[in-house]
């Protein structure tokens, strides 16, 4: 039996060997492996596509979180232990970010439909120590940015998007990314728009705040061997640079490409024991970095899957607060939201490459799982 992965990397990158051969061969060959012409470029361009100002390249979308709270510390936009706003069921980056930089993550549950949060939500959560939100895209969804920007502006809260999962996703208009007064993207390799190691940037229209983590990124410095800041060193590397250059002009057509995978599954699904996710906006809201369904019985269900060679995955099992690491943060405190996803949400194979068949071998077999319950 021929197994469906989850994601294969080499499939998703194999069309555009050539070209990631011959951006890696430019960069070998010119001999400049750091803070390069490839590296402003794809800023440019990133920043181009986004719709923002500026890009600033880092080197992980964690430092693109970690480097604008800090930046904002800085520049004295935010002070120690001040609250950030963040989804109760976000991956742990998000949280880290806000840790890293002595703040304060202040939980707050996400609509159960959407995954994402929602402006009521954030509003009923503000409190005097709250100085900022961060909206998470979460699995490609763009979070309702209009009105989280309206509600920011109107109590004057600074507004971050973590961007890792929607590079592409349109809201109200607009690109995620050119919504917050500042967005973290990761191009891990996985991600959507996805480099062949570690790679991150920030978008912002704001030009004190880029000039400050263009300086914060190379050791605090703006002229060579001098040193204004307490830099770090998180950069975006000339090959990722190069061979996100060869990707970024193709994402809309990768994201059309998962939409289309995932209309197949939205269109054959239906067991009734499976929930299926739902678009709260436009259908181009959605870029479908994962596709998540939700099971009562989950387990049984991944294990029905996995018995018929069809990968998955579950993003994610244990809510940021249940985490060990996270034991002091809100000691029994309960996120019933939260919790009740990581139970039951299950992740389908998608990409740009899942062929027809493979599709098609996934929706029977979720239709053939009997649920006991
Ligand atoms: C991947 C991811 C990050 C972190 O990105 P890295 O490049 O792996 O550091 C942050 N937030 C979310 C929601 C992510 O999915």
């Amino acid at each position: 039996m021929s197994t469906v992965p989850f994601l294969d990397l080499g499939a998703v990158n194999r069309p555009i060997l050539d070209e990631i051969t011959a951006a890696s061969r430019r960069v070998i060959e010119a001999g400049w492996y750091i803070q390069g012409q490839e590296c402003q470029r794809f800023e440019s361009e990133f920043a181009t596509f986004t719709g923002t100002r500026h890009a600033i390249g880092v080197a992980n979308g964690l430092d693109a979180l970690v480097l604008i709270l800090r930046s904002w510390i800085d520049l004295g936009r935010l002070k120690i232990g001040d609250g950030v706003i963040v989804p109760s069921n976000t991956f742990i980056a998000s949280l880290l970010a806000i840790s890293q930089n002595g703040l304060t993550p202040v939980l707050v549950e996400p609509n159960p439909a959407s995954f994402n949060l929602d402006v009521a939500g954030v509003e009923q959560a503000l409190t005097p120590q709250v100085r900022a939100v961060m909206a998470v895209h979460l699995y490609g969804q763009a979070a309702p940015m209009a009105g989280l920007a309206a509600l920011c502006r109107r109590r004057g809260l600074l507004l971050v998007e973590d961007a890792a999962q929607a590079h592409g996703a349109i809201s109200d208009g607009r690109r995620v990314g050119a919504w917050g007064d500042a967005a973290g993207f990761s191009f891990y390799p996985g991600k959507n728009l996805g480099a062949l190691g570690d790679g991150g940037a920030v978008t912002t229209d704001d030009d004190v705040l880029a000039a400050h983590l263009r300086a914060l990124r190379n050791y605090g410095s703006e002229i060579k061997y001098e040193n204004r800041i307490l830099g770090v060193n998180s950069r975006l590397d000339e090959l990722q640079a190069a061979i996100l250059r060869v990707k970024l002009p193709r994402l809309d057509t990768d994201n059309a490409l998962r939409r289309r995978v995932v209309d197949r599954y939205r269109a054959g699904i239906v067991n009734p024991a499976v929930s299926l996710p739902v678009v709260a906006g436009d259908e181009d809201s959605h870029v479908w970095h994962l596709f998540v369904v939700r099971c009562a019985e989950r387990d049984r269900l991944a294990a029905h899957l996995s018995a018929h060679g069809i990968m998955t995955q579950v993003h994610y099992p244990i809510p940021p607060h249940r985490q060990a690491c996270y034991a002091d943060l809100a000691p029994g405190v309960s996120m019933p939201v939260a919790e009740a996803m990581a139970r039951e949400v299950l992740s389908l194979p998608l990409s740009p490459v899942l062929t027809e068949g493979e599709v098609q071998r996934v929706i029977d077999t979720v239709n053939s799982f009997n649920a006991v319950g």
